[in-house]
């Protein structure tokens, strides 16, 4: 009996001092985190977005995270999810697109417009249309009808002159052509993004230097499919504190843009499967460091979409909104060589103050900037509801964003440990 006393004892304490030594040791962090990017940005996650049940695999998954870690429910319902719907326009097969027969590599050399819709024509004449006499809806009315559904490709030019003269934003131009096939010149990088609306046109963004000679034919087979109601979960998991009905909120959405057609993936392991790595690592110290307040955890989904997750969260809360003491939400979070940005510093300023305090006391990061209010991340309904809110980037790494090469080889993870360390110093001496 007092042997084996002896022997939990010392148990105990090997297993508390191993449990310190871990959260201290930059190469454990770094490893721990670097296995959830991995998984939750595997190409057999599919983008985590709406083609192949993508993000129903990676709710799956982190269900099976936030379970390990000793989550606890939100509700009596024995569940993390919270269940949700809207539309989404998808590209559930083809992507096949040509030049004079030659092929042309999706997310490399076009990208489709997200609202467009598909097409299939296998022999199209490519006729170059200049934009720039167009000043008013009037003459792009008249103009619009010159356009055939079938048997053409246009080269459109002077396209940003256009939306620019009609007041709209270029991503509204694909709503406002007709049924067609329509090619817009894509000087640098093409940063993709999801559509909740799907239009009659189809548009193809091309890679500047492919359209320098005018091809004369091009094809296309491209399936599109557009959802009117796409259902997406949420979890919500929650370590409860001392005091219990007082929260702290850490949220990160686990979505991303999915596919572009069947064969290429948008991985997202910069946005956000690190972010959301960063969310269960969090999770993990704090579940076995129980903290003075409860912690709320949410992983978003539908934020690439429009923040349709937490919008649709404020609305419908499993806790009381007005018992959130402070929200941090983390957002691309795989490298901080140059520190990190925290929107919201201005209207939060002691606890931007706090958190550089911290931050100089221990040298973490090389730098911690100030930004305003911005309404691009998670962060922002609760904002605006006038709950305390942070939204915390990092700032470094190879800028690869909402791209295929956003790629979990690609995450460096530089000073992101530290990143870790300042994040539980901060949640854990939040006042
Ligand atoms: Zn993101």
């Amino acid at each position: 009996m007092l042997r084996k006393f002896i022997l939990l004892i010392s148990f105990v304490t090997l297993a508390t001092f191993a449990n310190a030594q871990q959260y201290d040791d930059t190469a454990f962090i770094r490893n721990w985190l670097k296995q959830q990017i991995d998984s939750i940005s595997d190409p057999g996650m599919y983008g985590r977005g709406y083609v192949n049940k993508g993000r129903d695999k990676a709710a799956d998954y982190l269900s099976r995270q936030f379970k390990a870690l000793n989550l606890k429910y939100p509700g009596k319902k024995r569940s993390y999810f919270q269940q949700y719907s809207f539309p989404v326009n998808t590209f559930p097969g083809k992507m096949n697109f040509a030049f004079d027969g030659k092929p042309l590599a999706a997310g490399e050399d076009f990208w489709i417009d997200a609202g467009s819709n598909g097409i299939f024509d296998t022999s199209m004449q490519v006729e170059v249309k200049d934009l720039a006499s167009i000043a008013t809806t009037e003459e792009w009315d008249v103009f619009a009808k010159s356009f055939q559904p079938k048997g053409r490709a246009y080269i459109l030019l002077n396209a940003d002159s256009l939306c620019k003269k009609l007041g709209i934003r270029k991503r509204y131009l694909t709503y406002i052509l007709p049924k067609g096939c329509f090619i817009l010149g894509q000087k640098g990088k093409f940063n993709w993004t999801v559509e909740c609306d799907h239009a009659e046109a189809t548009v193809l963004y091309v890679r500047d230097e492919l359209l320098k000679n005018v091809p004369s034919k091009a094809s296309a087979n491209i399936a599109s499919k557009w959802f009117s109601s796409a259902k997406s979960k949420n979890l919500i998991g929650v370590l409860p504190g001392a005091i219990a009905d007082s929260y702290l909120v850490v949220s990160a959405h686990f979505d991303h843009l999915g596919m572009m057609g069947i064969n290429t993936v948008f991985p997202g392991a910069s946005d956000n499967a690190s972010g959301t790595a960063m969310l269960l690592y969090l999770a993990k110290y704090f579940s076995t460091h129980p903290h003075k307040y409860s912690i709320i955890f949410i992983a978003f989904s539908g934020e690439e979409a429009g923040l349709l997750g937490s919008e649709y969260y404020i609305r419908h809360p499993k806790l009381p909104l007005n018992r959130i003491k402070f929200l941090t939400n983390i957002d691309i979070m795989g490298d901080a060589t140059e520190g990190i940005t925290v929107v919201n510093a201005t209207e939060y300023p002691k606890q931007f103050d706090f958190l550089k305090e911290i931050n100089s006391r221990n040298h973490y990061l090389p730098k911690i900037v100030s930004r305003g209010k911005a309404s691009n991340s998670d962060h922002y309904y609760f904002s605006e509801l006038g709950i305390p809110s942070i939204f915390i980037y990092t700032n470094g790494g190879k800028g690869y964003y909402h791209d295929i090469f956003d790629k979990k080889e690609e995450v460096t993870l530089m000073n992101i440990p530290q990143n870790a360390r300042l994040l539980i110093d901060f949640l854990r001496d939040y006042q």
